[in-house]
């Protein structure tokens, strides 16, 4: 499913944010990336949306080598993606409803497949009831889910997520990772990165350590650090 192979990125500034990582993500997995900040969890995510190049190695998606994908081909790729941020990321002058239906008009879907994907993504997430609020009446993590509801409504067969609960208080946080697992147990692929130490350590899923551009630990049922 994700397959990064030799794989270093320099930014044109010098800074060198991996160096030669060698990983595959199969179908159906659940994955954390896990390291302290400004250990190259972001650009390891970066690098399968096509927001930044490699400057060495390969990086496959879906079976795709990605810089041989022309420039038009980028939308189709994203468009099999689920990303949720940390900051959410809603448009704050659509309602919940228009949020997540705007997903799907950007995919040129028909108006009967969106009446009813949406509802179907929003009862996912639990937000049936708040389709008419806008975002600033919402709280984080109900914003979250929206989020999560906007990127699982084309289907994806990968959901990204860059620490999404970076905003959120502990009990929220535990909501949204519930939900993620859920996402996995229905059939998608998922990864996550994440500084949340207790999520990580109770999820036993596997378990990406990076550290300074390299993984220092790739281990199934995984802890957030090497035990002692
Ligand atoms: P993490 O997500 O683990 O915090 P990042 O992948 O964002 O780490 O960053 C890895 C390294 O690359 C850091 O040293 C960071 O400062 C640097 N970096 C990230 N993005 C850029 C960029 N656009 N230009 C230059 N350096 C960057
Ligand atoms: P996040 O980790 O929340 O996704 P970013 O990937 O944007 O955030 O940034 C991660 C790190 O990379 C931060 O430390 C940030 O300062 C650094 N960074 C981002 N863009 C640049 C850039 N253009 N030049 C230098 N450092 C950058």
């Amino acid at each position: 499913m994700v397959e990064y192979r030799s794989v270093t990125k320099k930014y044109p500034n010098g800074t060198l944010a991996l160096s030669n990582i060698n990983l595959t993500i199969n179908k159906g997995e659940f994955a954390f990336f896990v390291g302290p900040s400004g250990s190259g969890k972001s650009t390891l995510l970066k690098l399968i949306l096509k927001e930044e190049d490699p400057t060495e190695g390969e990086v496959f998606v879906n079976g795709y080598e990605l810089s041989s994908m022309t420039r038009k081909d980028i939308p189709l790729l994203r468009r099999s993606l689920g990303v949720v941020f940390q900051d959410f990321r809603l448009l704050p002058n659509k309602t919940v409803y228009e949020n997540v239906e705007f997903a799907m008009q950007i995919t040129e879907a028909l108006p009967k497949e969106i009446r009813r994907q949406v509802p179907m993504s929003l009862a996912l997430v639990g937000l049936s009831k708040k389709a008419k609020a806008y975002p600033n009446q919402l709280s984080g993590g109900e914003q979250q889910r929206v989020a999560l509801a906007r990127a699982l409504v084309n289907n994806p067969s990968l959901l990204i997520a860059d620490e999404p609960t970076g905003n959120l208080d502990p009990e929220t946080s535990w909501e949204i990772m519930k939900l993620l697992a859920e996402v996995n147990y229905r059939g998608t692929t998922v990864i996550v990165a994440t500084h949340e130490k207790s999520i990580v350590d109770a999820m036993k899923k596997r378990v990406i350590a990076i550290d300074k551009g390299v993984i220092i630990r790739d281990q199934e049922k995984g802890q957030y650090e090497d035990e002692v």
